[in-house]
């Protein structure tokens, strides 16, 4: 037979569907013998039950909770119904996983006109015993029979100005009779009927309201936002009420064992004397951080340590605890795993190793890859932050810490960064015509605009530190002055910010740039033992690849030469090639490009040293290239003498209605082998000079874009071949090179099999291989997949998640090709996704060799690399 209905001593931790995540930890505490208030948890069964009925109470669920608390009555030693000494509880929802939006919990139920008299006479506290009435039509008022929760704020706000009460424990008994005289009054005005005086039908109405609200708008939005199917339902906890609000030997708090900020192994919390329920977090009253409570009251204060000590050791995590103190009596009612930041959760999980508690994959495991890129930004020297006061709030609206001298525009802004300067973009508010200044600060500050601003999402994006909506401060950008608390400050003035917490400063500040160090090296030392995916970086320039090497990139995966062209001293070169009316002319201008292009792979090789370097051929078309308005054109044709209709003419002729499907890739070194050759033999003589250089064993990777056909590869392989034997021949070193391609093509990756006979490594280009295997232009789709995502359609973008049933499946048959054809083929991926922990987890168990990813992004690779392993293993 069905059982809807579980005692807390029938219960265990591990019963969360059932019993939903609190019902669940406070059987698991009453089993081990902590002070929990008696109760019992009716399941999510019951729930859904409840939903397919009809929003129907079953009859045989009702006989099962009378059942139940007729058990909690007897262990009690009180009655529900009794009118002297009332057995009072509390209704509290529990879903399996946690939810705001869900109904709020209603205390004290059980009470009525005449037991709140027998409360008073019992307990010889009639203030306690008004109040806790006043409370319960309250909350049940609010949350079971929806009456705005404001109309009973001000009534009670109103009696507190009429007898001049500053906070509510200041109201004596009589002012919360009149308040409950005036509480009821409202009930019968907003419903036409009288509070409830039956404690029976109380409860009923509110586990009816606690299974109603599993479908109310707030809970199915919170759902579909988190990917929590509407399935799960939620349980209903009822539990016998204990009494923080009957006098000054009484308290409610909440606590952490370890502090959710920084993971220090202290006990961090909250604590309220003579207050109840959700006093300590709405901020009637400000409470006592939980160390006065060791003052307050000493031997509770350290039962409460052990019992958190006890709970940490239990379920192997710090967490987050709420409790309540009555008459110097300790009671728990709620633990649970707690949530912190990044740096707490790195610290407390090496920590917990330390002590014996976890094993280290257990603490890899913990780890949330998203959250590490909290990690990865600068911080102020925690040494200097101590001495000094911020001059100003704003929202933290992207994390990080940055110093600089104030310009109050992007084009001012830019033009110190320019100068070498360290530079702090002002504005108002940002708009994307601010994007250059932006890009050139160190960090953003406004004075308007929200969390997601236009500020504050771009300069997320970049990864850039940024203080939005800062309200204290004035910028005049026509003046070029900001001004705070009084003060002027102009133009290059030095000030810092910290986007973390959202503080202004009105001087330079030191930085520390991001490390792997202490126990954030420790966590990604743990990880790299359990992970067989390897981490590469995606990386054009020698800093790039030194700061991926620093988060442990372990090679190159994508390395694209274009980068390269578009600094101002090379593009007008690279125009000159394009330009070119003869094989000739080109070559001529090729050859003036040969120098740089060498000197920045041997940037690169010494750098990288004996790690692998993928460098991938010219990829995009030609004409983004081209010059882009007059000057540029002037420029060109004076400097090269070429006519400037000449240029015009020829900008046109390259003109392409689709681009990406046009003339790029490979097919650029089909047309004009030339370029191919000049590549070629800036990679080959670049790693020959670097290995006689350092004495350094470098064998480059030369990769081929756009493939979509074998004899592609094999046209330009041997333009690359001839190119590379003839420079080690003559060099007299005897040193290997590796050629291989991109798969972001679907025919490549259908004719993966053919293609490994002359390619002798795959990278895939998902971001390619998404937009022509799904039909999904990558430059202009992003608000139709955003609206697919909204629509349901899509579950995410297949830009940042790659999209594993179809264009995973091309993935993996071109895996099962390439190596069907060359078993020992090197395999990689070098698309955005290579950097997304989902994606990473397809990586793992499509068996590629590598993933290839930003710099920033490199930890949270090796982090999710290993988490994938130990998944597959766990699996078995
Ligand atoms: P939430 O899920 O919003 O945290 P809870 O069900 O935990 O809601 O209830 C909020 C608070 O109500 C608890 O932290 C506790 O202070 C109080 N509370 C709940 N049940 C009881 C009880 N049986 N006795 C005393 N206080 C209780
Ligand atoms: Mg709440
Ligand atoms: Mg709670």
């Amino acid at each position: 037979m069905a059982k809807y209905v579980y005692s807390f001593n029938e219960g265990t931790k591990e019963m969360k569907n059932l019993l939903g995540g609190k019902g669940a930890n406070l059987a698991e505490m009453t089993n081990i013998g902590l002070p929990v208030p008696f109760g019992f948890t009716i399941t999510t069964d019951a729930c859904k039950k409840y939903n397919d009925d009809g929003d129907k109470l079953d009859q045989v669920i009702v006989d099962e909770i009378w059942e139940h608390l007729a058990e909690l009555e007897e262990v009690m030693g009180k009655k529900f119904e009794d009118n002297e000494n009332p057995l009072l509880v509390s209704v509290r929802s529990g879903a399996p996983v946690s939810m705001p939006g869900m109904m709020d919990t209603i205390l004290n139920l059980g009470l009525n006109d005449v037991s709140v008299e027998g409360l008073a006479k019992k307990t010889e506290n009639e203030r306690f015993a008004y109040d806790s009435y006043r409370r319960f039509i309250q909350m049940f008022g609010d949350v079971v029979m929806e009456i705005k929760k404001a109309k009973f704020d001000e009534i009670f706000d109103g009696q507190k100005k009429k007898v001049g009460a500053e906070v509510d424990v200041d109201l004596n008994t009589e002012d919360l009779k009149e308040i409950i005289i005036e509480y009821k009054k409202l009930v019968k005005n907003e419903l036409g009927r009288d509070f409830p005086q039956d404690p029976k039908e109380q409860l009923l109405e509110a586990i009816q309201a606690v299974f109603k609200s599993w479908n109310n708008d707030r809970a199915i939005l919170y759902r579909k936002l988190n990917n929590i199917p509407n399935s799960l339902g939620t349980a209903v906890n009822v539990q016998s009420m204990v009494f923080g609000n009957s006098g000054n030997d009484s308290g409610t708090g909440v606590a952490f064992t370890r502090n959710p900020a920084n993971g220090e192994n202290e006990l961090f919390g909250e604590f309220l004397v003579n207050a109840q329920g959700e006093d300590v977090v709405a901020g009637i009253r400000t409470p006592q951080p939980i160390s006065e409570m060791a003052e307050a009251f000493p031997e509770v204060y350290s039962q409460f340590a052990k019992v958190s000590k006890a709970l940490e050791n239990h379920y192997k995590d710090m967490q987050d605890m709420e409790f309540t103190v009555e008459d110097r009596k300790l009671y728990m009612l709620q633990t649970r795993n707690g949530k912190r930041t990044a740096a707490a959760a790195v610290k407390v999980a090496v920590d917990l190793v330390n002590e014996d508690l976890i094993d280290t994959e257990t603490a890899v495991m913990r780890i949330e890859p998203s959250q590490i890129n909290q990690l990865l930004h600068p911080t102020f020297d925690p040494k200097d932050l101590v001495k000094l006061t911020p001059v100003a709030k704003g929202l933290p609206a992207s994390p990080g810490a940055a110093t600089g001298e104030i310009y109050f525009t992007a084009e001012d802004a830019a033009k110190a960064s320019a100068e070498g300067k360290k530079v702090i973009l002002v504005r108002e508010e940002t708009s994307p015509e601010d994007l250059a200044g932006m890009a050139a600060a160190e960090g953003i500050l406004t004075a308007r605009g929200g969390m997601t601003s236009h500020a504050a999402v771009v300069a997320r994006g970049m990864g850039k530190c940024c203080v939005a909506g800062c309200k204290e401060i004035i910028v005049n950008d026509t003046a070029k002055t900001l001004t705070v608390g009084g003060k002027v400050y102009e133009e290059g003035f030095n000030i810092s910010l910290n986007g973390t917490d959202g503080s202004v400063y009105a001087e330079a500040v030191n930085t520390v740039s991001p490390e792997l160090s202490g126990d954030f090296g420790t966590i990604m030392e743990w990880a790299d033992e359990l992970r067989t995916l390897r981490v590469r970086t995606n990386a054009d320039n020698p800093r790039d690849a030194q700061q991926a090497i620093d988060f442990g990139a372990e090679g190159i995966g994508l390395c694209r030469t274009e980068h390269m062209f578009f600094e101002e001293d090379r593009i007008p070169k690279i125009r000159r090639m394009i330009l070119a009316d003869t094989e000739e002319e080109r070559r001529e201008a090729l050859e003036g490009l040969l120098p740089y292009q060498k000197n920045d792979f041997i940037g690169i090789f010494k750098v990288m040293g004996e790690l692998p370097v993928t460098i991938r051929l010219l990829d995009p078309p030609l004409h983004e290239f081209l010059p882009k308005n007059e000057v540029d054109i002037n420029y060109l044709s004076e400097q090269f003498n070429i006519p400037h209709d000449k240029i015009v003419n020829k900008t046109t002729e390259l003109h392409e209605f689709n681009p990406m499907l046009g003339h790029r890739g490979c097919r650029l070194a089909v047309t004009y082998p030339e370029i191919a050759e000049m590549q070629t033999e800036a990679i080959i003589s670049a790693a020959l000079q670097v290995r006689k250089e350092d004495g350094l064993d470098i064998v480059p990777e030369i990769m081929v874009p756009l493939i979509g056909e074998l004899k592609e590869l094999e046209f330009v392989k041997k333009t690359i071949v001839e190119v590379a034997d003839k420079l080690i021949a003559e060099s007299g070193d005897d040193m290997k090179y590796m050629v291989g391609t991109m798969i972001e093509i679907p025919r490549a990756a259908l004719t993966a099999d053919e293609i490994a006979e002359e390619a002798e490594f795959f990278s895939f280009g998902t971001n390619d291989l998404t937009q022509m295997g799904f039909g999904f232009s990558r430059d202009d789709t992003g608000e139709i997949i955003k609206e697919y995502v909204e629509k349901g359609i899509l579950d995410a973008d297949p830009f940042q998640s790659i999209d594993t049933k179809g264009i995973g499946k091309l993935v993996s048959m071109a895996v099962e090709g390439g190596r069907k054809t060359r078993p020992n083929i090197k395999l990689g991926i070098c698309g955005e996704h290579g950097g997304d922990p989902s994606s990473i987890h397809f990586c793992h168990n499509v068996g590629l060799n590598y993933v290839s990813c930003s710099p920033f992004r490199v930890p949270i690779a090796r982090l999710s690399a290993a988490q994938a392993a130990v998944e597959e293993r766990r699996k078995g």
